[in-house]
């Protein structure tokens, strides 16, 4: 094992991520050490970095929150995971395990939470560590960079669809067809139902009809409208907000039929973080709001479950670790049909 990694480092909030090295961490009680195969560029690192979330616990910071690798060393007390199995490591990076949150099964929002690539370092380096608890494992020979996406897009629809429970067949709307998007058209499609995808780029289109969407909308067209005409009687049961626009979340509320759900994802920077919402549509026809944060290893577990038996991946394009801020502008300019993944090679 060399004695440094390589890594791409947030110095400050909005400034361009630093290329070098550092010695590599060693693992502490309870947690391992990783050699990361590729690491997802999500678009929450966007938001990280330029600071729109203020400035993150850590810092300097290694982000990155959607890893695969290789469990290379093990910390005081750990049996599990073993020493050369490949593992994912998620955004979901620890929490308290004590806390009323954490024993309702809901560590997603345990005070004491910690976030991978936010309060602890991320994967946009050739090492990480992490919780030993907290990673999952996964089958020996994966395709690591269109794996590295379920991490955190794939089980982050993965729960939204799941606690809008709607029953199989049912019209789902997933607007915002970027990361995200690709894997709820999947997920939904994986649990019995019918995605209909909306986004303003043809070619995020495309790519969702051909992961499994059955009808597309381009969002400039009145949408809720068009939502329904597509769904008729059946109504649209759920809709999947994954683009970072509030106005996304107003069309969604009045896209939904009576009863349906709206699964709130994206995050919008904090300037732009409200919405206007009729009290009496949401009174009157029952509709739920659901806020779903990421989420926690039970649902991690199943959404990699998941994928592996209906065969879910990313659509992917590699970039090397040095392209890491390359990889953040092109996602700050839009435009980026499939997931970017920063591979490790070499
Ligand atoms: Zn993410
Ligand atoms: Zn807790």
């Amino acid at each position: 094992m060399t004695q440094t990694m390589r890594r791409a480092l947030m110095t400050a909030m909005g400034a361009p991520l630093e290329l070098g090295c550092d010695a590599i961490p060693a693992p502490e009680r309870g947690e391992i050490l990783i050699r990361v195969l590729a690491c997802g560029v999500c678009h929450s690192d966007v938001h990280i970095v330029d600071g729109d979330w203020g400035r993150p616990a850590r810092l300097p910071l290694i982000p990155g929150h959607e890893v695969v690798g290789e469990v290379v060393a093990l910390g005081e007390g750990v049996t599990v995971p073993a020493i050369g199995e490949t593992v994912g490591v998620a955004w979901n990076g620890g929490a308290c395990g004590h806390c009323r949150a954490c024993l309702e099964g809901e560590e997603t929002i345990c005070p004491e939470r910690e976030g991978t690539g936010y309060s602890r370092d991320g994967g946009y380096a050739d090492h990480i560590v992490a919780r030993a608890d907290f990673v999952v494992t996964l089958p020996k020979g994966i395709d690591a960079a269109r794996f590295s996406p379920i991490l955190c897009a794939g089980v982050t629809t993965y729960r939204g669809l799941k606690k809008a429970a709607v029953r199989p067949g049912g019209y789902v709307a997933v607007i915002g067809c970027g990361g995200l998007g690709q894997m709820a058209v999947q997920y939904a499609r994986a649990m019995g139902l019918r995605p209909i995808a909306v986004d303003l780029d043809p070619a995020k289109l495309e790519l969702a009809t051909r992961l499994g969407a059955v009808a597309t909308v381009g969002s400039d067209e009145e949408l809720p409208a068009a939502l329904q005409a597509i769904a008729g009687e059946n109504g649209i049961r759920a809709a999947v907000i994954v683009a970072p626009v509030a106005q996304a979340f107003e069309q969604g509320i009045a896209a939904v039929a009576p009863g349906g759900a709206v699964i709130f994802i994206a995050l919008p920077s904090e300037q732009k973080d409200r919405i206007s919402i009729s009290i009496s549509d949401l009174a009157n026809n029952e509709k739920r709001l659901i806020g779903t944060n990421v989420g926690t290893r039970a649902d991690l577990r199943e959404a990699v479950d998941l994928a592996l038996t209906a065969g879910i991946l990313a659509n992917v394009e590699t970039l090397p670790l040095a392209d890491a801020g390359i990889a953040l502008d092109r996602l700050r300019r839009g435009g980026v049909t499939g997931r970017l993944v920063l591979t490790m090679k070499g």
